[in-house]
């Protein structure tokens, strides 16, 4: 197992380090975007700015995407097509307004808009509000 996360840390270009390879481990084992602090209340043995620095880390490396929603920034494991300074992760986000989780959509892409000549978009965000599956059988 430690091989497989050494393996896919090294194929980004990313040294890998055992705080690298918990913080891999753990993303790999959630269906949803994570926060900072939800990645802190489950790595109670460390500092926040290492945390922080090791997202920073991955997403400019293209291992972790960012999803913005409303002051809270979440974090999400990219596609192998994602390198450093690229992401090509063109799927739309599902943001559960009960138990306010964030969802890649993976099989949902992005639609392509027609931006006028002069302006450079670099990134379309696009969140569906909603409830999610869980949560659309509670209510
Ligand atoms: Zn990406
Ligand atoms: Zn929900
Ligand atoms: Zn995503």
């Amino acid at each position: 197992m430690n091989q497989e996360l050494e393996n896919i840390l090294r194929n980004k270009d990313i040294n890998p380090t055992a705080m690298r390879l918990l913080v891999l481990e753990y993303f790999l084992k959630q269906n949803t975007a994570i926060s900072l602090s939800d990645l802190e209340s489950d790595f109670d043995y460390s500092d926040r700015t290492t945390l922080f620095r090791t997202l920073k880390t991955f997403e400019k490396k293209g291992l972790l995407h960012s999803i913005n929603e409303g002051n809270i920034t979440v974090y999400a494991l990219c596609t192998d097509d994602c390198s450093e300074e690229h992401h090509a992760d063109s799927h739309i986000h599902f943001c559960c307004k009960n138990c306010k989780k964030i969802f890649c959509m993976h099989s949902v892409k992005t639609p392509y808009v027609n931006i006028p000549s002069g302006f450079i978009a670099e990134k379309l965000d696009i969140i569906v509000h909603g409830l999610c599956v869980e949560c659309s059988k509670i209510t």
